[in-house]
Protein backbone atom coordinates (compact mmCIF):
# COMPACT_ATOMS: atom_id res chain seq x y z
CA UNK A 1 0.00 0.00 0.00
CA UNK A 2 1.50 3.54 -1.18
CA UNK A 3 -0.34 5.43 1.56
CA UNK A 4 1.49 3.74 3.96
CA UNK A 5 4.88 4.73 2.91
CA UNK A 6 6.65 7.41 4.07
CA UNK A 7 10.00 9.49 2.67
CA UNK A 8 12.25 10.18 5.36
CA UNK A 9 14.48 13.70 5.09
CA UNK A 10 17.00 14.00 7.35
CA UNK A 11 18.59 17.09 7.81
CA UNK A 12 17.84 18.64 4.33
CA UNK A 13 20.22 21.80 3.63
CA UNK A 14 18.97 23.04 0.62
CA UNK A 15 14.76 23.74 0.10
CA UNK A 16 14.70 23.14 -3.34
CA UNK A 17 15.43 19.43 -2.71
CA UNK A 18 12.74 19.32 -0.13
CA UNK A 19 10.27 20.24 -3.30
CA UNK A 20 12.07 18.35 -5.64
CA UNK A 21 11.55 15.22 -3.66
CA UNK A 22 8.17 16.29 -2.96
CA UNK A 23 7.12 16.40 -6.86
CA UNK A 24 8.98 12.88 -7.15
CA UNK A 25 6.99 11.50 -4.52
CA UNK A 26 3.78 12.41 -5.96
CA UNK A 27 4.42 12.14 -9.63
CA UNK A 28 4.66 8.03 -7.95
CA UNK A 29 1.67 7.99 -6.31
CA UNK A 30 3.36 8.49 -2.54
CA UNK A 31 2.14 11.34 -0.41
CA UNK A 32 3.60 10.87 3.46
CA UNK A 33 6.63 13.46 3.71
CA UNK A 34 8.61 13.88 7.13
CA UNK A 35 11.22 16.52 7.42
CA UNK A 36 13.91 15.85 10.33
CA UNK A 37 14.96 18.74 11.13
CA UNK A 38 15.15 20.68 7.88
CA UNK A 39 17.39 23.74 7.76
CA UNK A 40 14.70 25.91 5.97
CA UNK A 41 10.89 24.83 6.00
CA UNK A 42 8.26 26.08 4.82
CA UNK A 43 9.99 28.05 2.12
CA UNK A 44 9.37 29.98 -1.16
CA UNK A 45 12.10 27.85 -3.08
CA UNK A 46 11.02 23.90 -1.70
CA UNK A 47 7.55 25.40 -3.28
CA UNK A 48 8.64 26.72 -6.55
CA UNK A 49 10.37 23.10 -6.78
CA UNK A 50 7.35 21.20 -5.87
CA UNK A 51 5.29 22.54 -8.81
CA UNK A 52 1.92 20.76 -8.36
CA UNK A 53 3.20 18.52 -5.32
CA UNK A 54 2.34 21.66 -2.70
CA UNK A 55 -0.08 19.31 -1.02
CA UNK A 56 2.57 17.07 -0.15
CA UNK A 57 4.82 20.14 0.94
CA UNK A 58 1.98 21.30 3.15
CA UNK A 59 1.44 18.24 5.11
CA UNK A 60 4.87 17.34 5.46
CA UNK A 61 5.08 16.72 9.16
CA UNK A 62 8.66 18.12 10.79
CA UNK A 63 9.91 16.60 13.74
CA UNK A 64 13.21 16.99 16.13
CA UNK A 65 15.11 13.09 15.33
CA UNK A 66 15.02 10.25 13.29
CA UNK A 67 13.62 8.17 16.45
CA UNK A 68 10.56 10.48 15.86
CA UNK A 69 9.82 10.02 12.81
CA UNK A 70 10.14 6.57 12.34
CA UNK A 71 8.58 5.62 16.02
CA UNK A 72 5.65 4.12 14.15
CA UNK A 73 6.92 2.02 11.61
CA UNK A 74 7.49 -1.49 11.25
CA UNK A 75 10.14 -1.35 8.69
CA UNK A 76 12.34 1.00 7.38
CA UNK A 77 14.81 0.94 5.21
CA UNK A 78 17.98 3.54 5.06
CA UNK A 79 19.48 4.43 1.69
CA UNK A 80 23.20 5.12 1.04
CA UNK A 81 25.29 6.69 -1.22
CA UNK A 82 28.46 4.16 -0.29
CA UNK A 83 28.58 0.53 0.37
CA UNK A 84 28.96 0.20 3.78
CA UNK A 85 30.34 -2.55 6.32
CA UNK A 86 28.93 -6.24 6.02
CA UNK A 87 26.91 -5.05 9.15
CA UNK A 88 23.55 -4.19 7.39
CA UNK A 89 21.49 -5.80 4.76
CA UNK A 90 21.94 -4.32 1.62
CA UNK A 91 19.27 -3.84 -1.14
CA UNK A 92 19.08 -2.60 -4.53
CA UNK A 93 15.98 -0.22 -5.22
CA UNK A 94 13.65 -3.65 -6.30
CA UNK A 95 14.28 -5.71 -4.13
CA UNK A 96 13.72 -3.02 -1.46
CA UNK A 97 10.44 -1.53 -3.05
CA UNK A 98 9.70 -5.47 -3.12
CA UNK A 99 10.21 -5.58 1.04
CA UNK A 100 8.39 -1.56 1.21
CA UNK A 101 5.47 -3.16 -0.13
CA UNK A 102 5.27 -6.24 2.03
CA UNK A 103 5.50 -4.50 5.06
CA UNK A 104 3.33 -2.07 3.96
CA UNK A 105 0.30 -4.17 4.51
CA UNK A 106 0.87 -4.37 8.61
CA UNK A 107 2.11 -1.00 8.97
CA UNK A 108 4.09 2.60 8.24
CA UNK A 109 7.01 1.90 6.27
CA UNK A 110 9.85 4.39 6.00
CA UNK A 111 12.51 5.15 3.38
CA UNK A 112 15.45 7.67 4.87
CA UNK A 113 17.65 9.64 3.01
CA UNK A 114 20.31 11.69 4.27
CA UNK A 115 22.33 15.04 4.63
CA UNK A 116 23.40 16.54 0.92
CA UNK A 117 27.09 16.47 2.73
CA UNK A 118 27.35 13.79 4.34
CA UNK A 119 24.39 11.13 4.04
CA UNK A 120 23.22 9.34 7.26
CA UNK A 121 25.50 8.88 9.74
CA UNK A 122 26.27 5.18 11.26
CA UNK A 123 24.60 5.91 14.28
CA UNK A 124 21.22 6.96 11.94
CA UNK A 125 21.74 3.59 10.00
CA UNK A 126 21.37 1.85 13.13
CA UNK A 127 17.80 2.66 13.51
CA UNK A 128 16.91 1.07 10.23
CA UNK A 129 16.42 -2.43 9.46
CA UNK A 130 18.13 -2.85 5.99
CA UNK A 131 20.41 -0.21 4.08
CA UNK A 132 19.30 0.24 -0.29
CA UNK A 133 22.12 1.29 -2.30
CA UNK A 134 21.48 2.06 -5.70
CA UNK A 135 24.17 0.87 -8.11
CA UNK A 136 25.31 4.00 -9.74
CA UNK A 137 28.58 4.65 -11.48
CA UNK A 138 30.84 3.40 -8.49
CA UNK A 139 33.26 6.08 -9.46
CA UNK A 140 30.68 8.93 -9.41
CA UNK A 141 28.27 7.08 -7.10
CA UNK A 142 26.64 9.71 -4.96
CA UNK A 143 22.91 11.29 -6.63
CA UNK A 144 21.12 14.31 -5.50
CA UNK A 145 19.28 13.71 -2.37
CA UNK A 146 15.77 14.01 -4.89
CA UNK A 147 16.80 12.43 -7.55
CA UNK A 148 17.58 9.49 -5.26
CA UNK A 149 14.09 9.89 -3.57
CA UNK A 150 12.62 9.74 -7.50
CA UNK A 151 14.51 6.13 -7.71
CA UNK A 152 13.13 4.55 -4.95
CA UNK A 153 9.43 5.85 -5.51
CA UNK A 154 9.32 4.96 -9.26
CA UNK A 155 10.53 1.33 -7.60
CA UNK A 156 7.48 1.89 -5.00
CA UNK A 157 5.14 2.40 -7.86
CA UNK A 158 6.52 -0.57 -10.27
CA UNK A 159 6.01 -2.88 -7.21
CA UNK A 160 2.33 -1.55 -6.24
CA UNK A 161 1.61 -1.86 -9.86
CA UNK A 162 3.35 -5.42 -10.10
CA UNK A 163 1.00 -6.26 -6.84
CA UNK A 164 -2.24 -5.13 -8.62
CA UNK A 165 -4.60 -2.57 -7.01
CA UNK A 166 -7.05 -5.65 -6.04
CA UNK A 167 -5.10 -6.64 -2.31
CA UNK A 168 -6.38 -4.65 0.00
CA UNK A 169 -4.96 -4.11 3.85
CA UNK A 170 -7.67 -6.93 5.50
CA UNK A 171 -7.02 -9.11 2.44
CA UNK A 172 -3.62 -8.62 2.48
CA UNK A 173 -2.84 -10.06 6.54
CA UNK A 174 -5.72 -12.61 6.13
CA UNK A 175 -6.56 -14.40 9.34
CA UNK A 176 -3.75 -13.13 11.13
CA UNK A 177 -3.68 -12.68 15.18
CA UNK A 178 -2.82 -9.40 15.38
CA UNK A 179 0.00 -10.10 17.46
CA UNK A 180 1.47 -11.56 13.87
CA UNK A 181 2.26 -8.56 12.89
CA UNK A 182 5.79 -6.77 13.01
CA UNK A 183 6.43 -5.03 15.83
CA UNK A 184 6.92 -1.00 15.70
CA UNK A 185 10.27 0.68 16.30
CA UNK A 186 8.84 1.99 19.20
CA UNK A 187 7.69 -1.56 20.41
CA UNK A 188 11.31 -2.97 19.53
CA UNK A 189 12.59 0.30 21.09
CA UNK A 190 11.15 -1.21 24.55
CA UNK A 191 12.39 -4.31 24.07
CA UNK A 192 15.78 -3.49 23.53
CA UNK A 193 15.41 -1.28 26.60
CA UNK A 194 14.42 -4.34 28.70
CA UNK A 195 17.30 -6.64 27.17
CA UNK A 196 19.59 -4.06 28.30
CA UNK A 197 18.02 -3.72 31.74
CA UNK A 198 18.00 -7.52 31.93
CA UNK A 199 21.38 -7.96 30.37
CA UNK A 200 22.96 -5.59 33.42
CA UNK A 201 21.39 -7.02 36.14
CA UNK A 202 22.15 -10.57 35.61
CA UNK A 203 25.76 -9.14 34.94
CA UNK A 204 26.25 -10.62 31.14
CA UNK A 205 28.34 -7.78 30.04
CA UNK A 206 31.34 -8.16 32.15
CA UNK A 207 34.08 -6.79 30.49
CA UNK A 208 32.24 -6.65 27.05
CA UNK A 209 31.21 -3.09 25.91
CA UNK A 210 27.32 -3.07 26.71
CA UNK A 211 27.24 -0.57 23.27
CA UNK A 212 28.45 -2.56 21.37
CA UNK A 213 26.36 -5.70 22.59
CA UNK A 214 23.30 -4.12 21.92
CA UNK A 215 24.38 -2.65 18.51
CA UNK A 216 24.67 -6.16 17.58
CA UNK A 217 21.41 -7.35 19.06
CA UNK A 218 19.60 -4.80 17.21
CA UNK A 219 21.06 -6.08 14.43
CA UNK A 220 20.09 -9.79 14.56
CA UNK A 221 16.74 -8.29 15.90
CA UNK A 222 16.45 -6.13 12.45
CA UNK A 223 17.35 -9.32 10.49
CA UNK A 224 14.58 -11.30 12.02
CA UNK A 225 11.73 -8.82 11.44
CA UNK A 226 10.44 -9.69 14.68
CA UNK A 227 6.66 -9.43 15.38
CA UNK A 228 4.67 -7.80 18.23
CA UNK A 229 4.26 -11.65 19.69
CA UNK A 230 7.82 -12.63 19.32
CA UNK A 231 8.79 -9.14 21.35
CA UNK A 232 6.18 -10.47 24.02
CA UNK A 233 8.10 -13.49 24.11
CA UNK A 234 11.58 -11.73 24.32
CA UNK A 235 10.05 -9.25 26.77
CA UNK A 236 8.78 -12.40 29.18
CA UNK A 237 11.78 -14.02 28.89
CA UNK A 238 13.48 -10.80 30.39
CA UNK A 239 11.17 -10.63 33.08
CA UNK A 240 11.53 -14.08 34.46
CA UNK A 241 15.20 -13.28 34.26
CA UNK A 242 14.80 -10.34 36.27
CA UNK A 243 12.53 -12.26 39.00
CA UNK A 244 15.27 -14.88 38.95
CA UNK A 245 17.95 -12.67 39.67
CA UNK A 246 15.62 -10.51 42.16
CA UNK A 247 14.94 -14.24 44.19
CA UNK A 248 18.18 -15.20 43.97
CA UNK A 249 19.91 -11.76 45.18
CA UNK A 250 17.42 -11.76 48.12
CA UNK A 251 17.84 -15.60 49.03
CA UNK A 252 21.61 -14.97 49.42
CA UNK A 253 20.53 -11.58 51.65
N1 LIG B 1 28.44 12.56 0.39
C1 LIG B 1 27.37 11.78 0.87
C2 LIG B 1 26.31 11.64 -0.19
C3 LIG B 1 25.07 12.20 0.22
S1 LIG B 1 23.95 12.18 -1.11
C4 LIG B 1 27.85 10.40 1.28
O1 LIG B 1 28.93 10.04 0.92
O2 LIG B 1 27.12 9.67 1.96
C5 LIG B 1 22.49 12.55 -0.20
C6 LIG B 1 21.57 11.41 -0.01
O3 LIG B 1 21.06 10.96 -1.26
C7 LIG B 1 22.16 10.18 0.64
O4 LIG B 1 22.21 10.28 2.04
C8 LIG B 1 21.14 9.14 0.21
O5 LIG B 1 19.99 9.29 1.00
C9 LIG B 1 20.81 9.56 -1.21
N2 LIG B 1 21.67 8.91 -2.21
C10 LIG B 1 22.55 9.51 -3.03
N3 LIG B 1 23.14 8.59 -3.84
C11 LIG B 1 22.64 7.39 -3.49
C12 LIG B 1 22.87 6.03 -3.96
N4 LIG B 1 23.72 5.74 -4.91
N5 LIG B 1 22.14 5.06 -3.37
C13 LIG B 1 21.25 5.31 -2.39
N6 LIG B 1 21.01 6.56 -1.91
C14 LIG B 1 21.69 7.58 -2.47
Amino acid sequence: MLENIRIVLVHTSHPGNIGAAARAMKNMGLNKLTLVRPKQHPSFEAYSRAAGADDVLADAVVVDSLAEAIADCVWVAGTSARSRTVKWQVFEPRECAAQCLQHSNEGEVAIVFGRESSGLTNEELEQCHALVHIPANPEYSSLNVAAAVQVLSYECRLAALAAGEGETPDTARGNKHRDDVAASVEQLDGMYQHLYDTLAQIDFFGTNNPDVVMRRLRGLFNRAQVTRREVAIVRGICSAAQGKKAGRTKSRH
